[in-house]
């Protein structure tokens, strides 16, 4: 198989946070949500949500 010169633009599906536009690893999806953990966690004390395990 020949190697591919992938473009580096949002590979492996990565997208930013919804709020902050933080790119990486450790965004949230659930409930619909791409948010980053700080994001999420903010977003889930206002949403009432508790720790989830
Ligand atoms: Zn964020």
């Amino acid at each position: 198989m020949a190697k591919k010169p992938y473009k580096k633009k949002y590979g492996y599906g990565v997208r930013p946070c919804e709020r902050c536009g933080h790119v990486g690893f450790g965004l949230i999806r659930k409930y619909g949500l791409n948010l980053c953990r700080q994001c999420f966690r903010e977003i889930a004390q206002k949403l009432g949500f508790k720790k989830l395990h």
